[in-house]
């Protein structure tokens, strides 16, 4: 929430059957961890994505969690990410006590750069026993955790191509891609699994939560049982056969994501317009551009992100200050992880663009509604 007279960034939007699938969720009385939203939700959003399998959990970083847990990537493994990410993605992969080895991005999709990956990996790696091995710390590179940034797709086919090449595993964060499409595939339907994010300022919200996508029936039911402390089922007894985790959505948050489920399409259409309008704003105006969606990408628009010619960051930050003293939310793109304490010592490759980004890009206001009477 902001204050009166300003423009959120991003504001939630609860203009569809939000309050009648609530009210019917408290009068059932399931507002927890049992209940037949959850069902509903997951099978939406299996629907929507093309996923075969949708687990829904209390939030994208807990989905994360799993689905490294699930893929493999094992305590001292090291996991590939873009540096130029949200916290949680980096977060997740030390949840599992491994290591993120950080990479660059490209300017095009903001996303993973999977040439440079490869070059990265051809000159820094070897493959033992079919395994890719980090040549400087002799550790195993397991898994690669490519983004979708502000909604827009990476460059799957390429990355794809690489992951094969040095047997990673491929999880794809779809944290804020809810509703994008690669060559006319969701996001987050091409790797192991895919991980999206409902929270607050996501394109649809169940308050906080979050869900895995998955191909695979039994990877699914692992992450189910996992995410429910691995309880065995039974009429009565407390078996618990592995260490598990209580990280299942309560029935009440699926409750609102159903209705805002229902309201995808609309926001989706709504923010492309709002795209249009920006763009034709911004098309005179020297020196700075309204990013947008690569051919072969249908970007779901979550963040609109202006993006300077040249990376300068007193120009940023001036323009940051005049639109926040004017009412317009306006942010920076994150600090890069390689640059946070907690990540500073870890490996990485060259990142140049990305860091070329981190000074060029403001996100500016994107809510759905903007420009939407009522
Ligand atoms: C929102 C987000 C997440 C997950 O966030 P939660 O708040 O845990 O649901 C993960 N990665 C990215 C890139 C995100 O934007």
């Amino acid at each position: 929430m902001v204050g009166p007279g300003t423009l959120a960034l991003h504001e939630p939007r609860f203009q569809g059957k939000e309050a009648s699938f609530l009210m019917d969720c408290l009068a059932s009385t399931y507002v927890s961890s049992v209940g037949a939203y959850v069902d509903r939700f997951e099978s939406d959003l299996a629907t929507l994505t093309g996923a075969k399998h949708a687990v829904a959990v209390v939030n994208g970083t807990a989905a994360l969690h799993i689905a490294l847990l699930l893929a493999g990537v094992q305590a001292d493994d090291e996991v590939l990410l873009p540096t130029f990410t949200f916290v949680a993605t980096a977060n997740a992969i030390r949840y599992c006590q491994a290591i993120a080895h950080f990479v660059d991005s490209e300017a095009n999709t903001l996303g993973l750069d999977a040439h440079a990956l490869r070059e990265h990996l051809a000159a820094n790696t070897h493959m033992k026993h079919g395994v890719c091995i980090n040549r400087h710390t002799g550790r195993v590179i397991r898994a690669v955790l490519p983004m979708h940034t502000f909604g827009c797709p990476v460059d799957l086919s390429a990355l794809l191509t690489v992951a094969t090449e040095f047997n990673l595993q491929v999880i794809e964060d779809a944290a804020e891609s809810l509703g994008s499409y690669y060559k006319g595939q969701h996001t987050g339907t091409s790797g192991i699994f895919g991980t999206l994010s409902f929270n607050g300022n996501k394109i649809v919200t169940t308050g906080g939560g979050g869900a895995l996508l998955t191909n695979d029936t039994e990877l699914a039911r692992k992450a189910k049982h996992l995410t429910t402390t691995a309880k065995v089922a039974h009429r009565w007894e407390f078996v618990h056969d592995q260490l598990g985790y209580n990280y299942r959505m309560p029935n009440i948050n699926a409750a609102l994501g159903c209705a805002q489920l229902e309201q995808l399409p609309v926001f989706l259409a709504q923010k492309r317009a709002l795209h249009d309008r920006y763009k034709q704003a911004f098309a005179s105006v020297d020196g700075i551009r309204l990013w947008s969606e690569p051919a072969h990408c249908t970007s779901n628009y979550w963040l609109q992100s202006l993006l300077l010619d040249e990376p300068d960051l007193a120009l940023r930050d001036a323009i940051l200050a005049a639109a926040n003293d004017a009412g317009l939310m306006t942010r920076p793109a994150w600090t890069l992880m390689h640059e946070l304490p907690m990540y500073a010592h870890m490996p990485r490759a060259q990142l140049p663009v990305a860091q070329s980004i981190a000074a060029r890009l403001i996100n500016i206001p994107s809510s759905a509604g903007l420009g939407v009477s009522g």
